[in-house]
């Protein structure tokens, strides 16, 4: 059995994110023995979205965080709000067909009209703004972007992708000559302050009944007809459990581990830059770049510019994490060269072999949804619908995403991390082709 020690428990990551959290309030820790008719393990979107959409349908929720809700990636990430789930869907084509593709591609737009819908009805404070490009680094990136703008509105993505040229996205986007266009989405994907996002999200599933713990570990998972969550002070029954721990999940359940490979990304914020903010990002755009270690960026609020990227499968840190984020950004914007970076951290993101979220089932009433790839913020939202939506009997689309094969990483613990390094390397070779 697993025990944590209170050296385990810890507050939120120095970020931009908890530096500028709206609710301090926290939740207590369990102690004591609990029952209920679902148990949801990690309070981070997929976790937190699972309890609310479940608290919806009228099911009695415990949600358990080792740490804080949001304490994981989804505090720590570039909160960007994109569409899509997995890539290159054809690759699924003879386990879930044709339908099953159409499917996904769906729920892909679907994903972000949940968080629409969701601040709306909630009024949750989380700075969201629409507005999102895709940039080009080589001219192959403008055949590849302006092929994806033909093939979504073929399928009928009901928002306008428009292409930029160099000129027109430094004047209204994005004022940088590191690209050579931009594919703009200004209304259907954007971003948000994560971590205000997923708290209003937890308020909202606590105002609907639904129990949440702070600081308490689980420290194992009894299966059986009534599954058993145990915590370090004390345990849930429950009729169905969900596990949401995603890459920090650590050895909890080892066959879910084997699916993932914990990886880190970067982010720093300066500075608010005043006037500044607008000459360099007058669209207020997210944006991202096209390459498999990808810069993510944005500003913020209060016009600071967040810029993430240097993600790495080794797991771990950057030794100088500020001085090679800041080398980064002031290669896209050189005029931030003198400004001073306020924050910088790091978060790990669970990477799943073939890019798709992980969806399924340990046993017949235990569940898990995991492995977004970098890509998460919209996803979990869709995923935990998809889940709340399978345990309330309404099996079709979860149905879908089950049917596909999830690998394990080769070589075991030992080796998943050299080997995936290897692959990693290989995608940065394709990069540069
Ligand atoms: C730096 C960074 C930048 C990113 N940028 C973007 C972006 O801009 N756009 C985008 O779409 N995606 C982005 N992502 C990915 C996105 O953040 C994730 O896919 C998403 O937040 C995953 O949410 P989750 O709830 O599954 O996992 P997490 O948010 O990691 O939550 C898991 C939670 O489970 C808890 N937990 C683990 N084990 C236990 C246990 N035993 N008991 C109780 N609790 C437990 C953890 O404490 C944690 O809070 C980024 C990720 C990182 C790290």
């Amino acid at each position: 059995m697993l025990l944590s020690s209170p050296k385990d428990v810890r507050e939120h990551t120095d970020s931009y994110y908890a530096a500028s959290i709206n609710n301090q309030s926290n939740y207590p820790s369990v102690e004591g023995d609990l029952n209920t008719d679902i148990c949801v393990i990690g309070g981070g979107f997929s976790g937190v979205n699972t309890a609310l959409e479940l608290a919806e349908q009228g099911f009695k929720v415990v949600l358990l965080e080792a740490n804080r809700i949001g304490w994981g990636a989804t505090g720590r990430n570039g909160g960007q709000i994109i569409g899509g789930i997995g890539h290159k869907l054809e690759q699924f084509k003879r386990s879930i067909g044709d339908d099953g593709i159409k499917t996904i591609q769906q729920a892909g737009w679907e994903c972000c009209e949940i968080i629409r819908e969701r601040v709306a009805k909630y009024n949750i404070d989380c700075d969201l703004t629409w507005g999102y490009a895709d940039v080009a680094i080589k001219p192959r990136h403008i055949d590849e972007l302006k092929a994806f703008q033909a093939e979504q509105h073929a399928a009928g993505y009901p928002y306008q992708l428009e292409w930029v040229d160099a000129e027109q996205m430094r004047e209204h986007h994005v004022n940088s000559d590191s690209y050579l266009g931009a594919l703009v989405n200004k209304a259907g994907y954007g971003h948000v302050h994560p971590l205000n996002l997923c708290r209003g999200e937890a308020a909202a599933a606590a105002s609907l009944g639904v129990h949440i713990f702070e600081q308490t570990k689980v420290t194992r998972v009894i299966e059986g007809d009534k599954p058993k969550v145990v915590t370090e002070k004390g345990s849930v029954s429950a009729d169905f459990v969900v596990h949401c721990g995603n890459a920090y999940m650590g050895d909890l359940q080892p066959k879910l581990a084997k699916k993932i490979l914990p990886s880190t990304s970067c982010v720093i914020a300066t500075e608010p830059l005043g006037d500044l903010a607008e000459k360099i990002m007058p669209g207020n755009l997210a944006v991202c770049d096209p390459n498999t270690a990808l810069d993510y960026f944005r500003l913020s609020a209060d016009g600071r510019m967040l810029f993430g990227g240097l993600s790495n499968y080794t797991g771990l840190e950057p030794k100088d994490l500020v001085g090679t984020m800041q080398a980064k950004m002031i290669k896209v914007f050189p005029e931030l060269t003198s400004a001073q970076v306020d924050f910088g951290w790091s978060g790990q993101m669970g990477i799943g072999i073939n890019r798709m979220p992980q969806l399924g089932r340990l046993s017949k009433n235990v569940f898990y949804i995991q492995a977004y790839s970098g890509h998460g913020v919209a996803p979990t939202h869709l995923t935990a619908r998809v889940t709340a939506d399978m345990i309330a009997q309404q099996a079709d689309r979860f149905d879908v995403f089950a049917k596909i094969q999830h690998w394990n990483w080769p070589g075991g613990k030992l080796f998943r991390r050299p080997g995936m390094a290897l692959g990693m390397l290989w995608f940065k070779l394709l990069d540069e082709l």
